[in-house]
């Protein structure tokens, strides 16, 4: 049969339609944290729309190449699992893989290493298999709000606008980028910088040789040549995960403005440092990095940049106390891990019986009653959010913001059975496991 190469002739509309979606809860933002709100959401049998700016789904688990999943565990000897959800099945997924290693005793506590590809592919499933409505490459630019009530999101794509309505919303967008667009109250950190790292992957290395290199050779060299080289941080760590046949380094520290062009120069700016920061490996450490070349280079992870204000902030002393809220909804023992100078990290470890909490107030915004924030956008002062930033509570806190909605409804989060919502979440509070 002989095909048909004719064309036609199209022009936009004057005023083109935005693509509308509805849907009981709307999660922006599909890092760890959006991808576990969205999971527990659908299970619930809700209509999810997951929207993300990214072409794809894992935020900065998957883009910034993290690589490791902390917080999870308990402390001391005998850590336990803490958060389960699509947690307790990631690890199950991926151990059975080979893509997840554990590394007990760093930290106090059980640290699981992931395969990055292994983690995006497990997302990219869970997701299909869920049948979760999905937009990617949608940055949001405006939000509709009824009072207290966000009514809608405006979406740009490079295919067109869209427009999603929904009774319930999750800002898991890591800047708190649904709340500041709908004009409500932020936190942002004030004169201190928290640095943000560009990670990047190494090849041509032996990873026995890696296991037996000593860090506290590699930190006294940073320490003598990091100003020769022109590095900033003076401390980090490289590790190989098993059988993954490359490295990762964690070894850069970056300011991670919100101004769009400071922003974007990061990505250029952190990518030079990491060349600096291989140079200064293979020259300095021939044995170990001689062959070592640059595999991939993540995106820039942020830390810490803008936050929600919620109806209750995390403190720093609410963590070192271990406080445990009537409204509890996410545990962990992680400890506070501050990248507030250039050269390094402020870590506080805690000791075998620890574990603080964060309460549902510090995802409730204070200004709305259908805006729940998920991950790194909670609302807790700096030293507190440096904790419960990192994976393990990201997850608890998407799995909260999921069921806080769903509990919620039409009505407001501010006002839900505080009791239910702690029976739903049982696993993350108080089961070890
Ligand atoms: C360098 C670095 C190393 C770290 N190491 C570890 C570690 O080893 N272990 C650990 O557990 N934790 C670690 N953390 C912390 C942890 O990785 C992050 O805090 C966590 O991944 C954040 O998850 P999230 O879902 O809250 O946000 P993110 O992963 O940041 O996801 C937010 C998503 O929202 C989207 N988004 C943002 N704004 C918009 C917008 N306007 N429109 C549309 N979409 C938008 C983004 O594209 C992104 O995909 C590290 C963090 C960094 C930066």
């Amino acid at each position: 049969m002989a095909l048909d190469y004719s064309t036609r002739t199209v022009r936009r509309p004057a005023v083109p339609a935005a693509r509308r979606l509805d849907a009981d809860i709307c999660i922006l933002g599909a890092g760890i944290a959006g991808i576990s709100a969205a999971v527990e959401a659908a299970r619930l049998g809700r209509r999810v729309v997951l929207v993300d700016g990214a072409p794809q789904l894992g935020g900065q688990a998957v883009g910034a190449m993290v690589g490791t999943f902390c917080g999870l565990y308990s402390n001391g000897p005998k850590p336990v699992l803490v958060t389960h959800g699509i947690a307790a099945e990631i690890l199950r997924d991926l151990r059975a893989a080979g893509d997840a290693h554990d590394i007990v005793g760093r930290r106090n506590t059980r640290i699981v290493q992931y395969r990055v590809v292994a983690l995006q592919r497990w997302i990219e499933e869970t997701v299909r298999r869920e049948k979760i409505d999905l937009v990617l490459g949608a940055v949001l630019r405006g939000v509709r709000r009824d009072g207290r009530r966000v009514a809608a999101l405006d979406l740009a794509t490079r295919y067109g606008d869209v427009e999603i309505g929904a009774a319930g919303f999750v800002d898991a967008s890591g800047d708190a980028a649904l709340a500041w667009n709908a004009g409500l109250a932020c936190r942002e950190p004030g004169a201190t910088q928290i640095y943000g790292t560009l990670i990047f992957t190494l090849e041509g290395i032996d990873p026995d040789t890696l296991a037996a290199f000593d860090r506290a050779e590699l930190l006294a060299r940073l320490a003598a040549k990091a100003d020769e080289y022109r590095l900033a941080r003076r401390d980090g760590f490289v590790f190989a995960p098993t059988g993954a046949g490359e490295a990762l380094v964690n070894m850069t520290h970056l300011e991670t403005p919100l101004d769009p062009v400071a922003a974007s120069r990061v990505v250029l700016d952190g990518r030079a440092e990491a060349d600096r920061l291989v140079a200064f490996l293979r020259a300095e450490f021939p044995d170990v990095f001689g062959a070592a070349r640059v595999r991939a280079y993540g995106l820039p992870g942020i830390r810490q940049t803008r936050w929600i204000v919620g109806a209750h902030q995390l403190t720093a002393d609410d963590v070192r106390d271990g406080m445990r809220f009537d409204d509890a909804v996410a545990r962990c023992s992680w400890p506070i891990e501050l990248h507030d100078r250039a050269d390094g990290v402020h870590w506080e470890e805690f000791d075998d019986a620890h574990m603080h909490y964060v309460p549902f107030r510090s995802l409730a915004h204070a200004e709305a009653d259908n805006l729940v924030a998920a991950g790194r956008c909670l609302d807790a002062d700096p030293v507190a959010l440096s904790s419960v930033r990192v994976m393990g509570p990201c997850i608890a806190t998407g799995a909260a913001a999921a069921h806080a909605l769903d509990l919620a409804g039409a009505g407001s989060v501010h006002q839900i059975d505080l009791s239910a919502l702690r029976q739903r979440l049982a696993n993350n509070l108080d089961q070890e496991a």
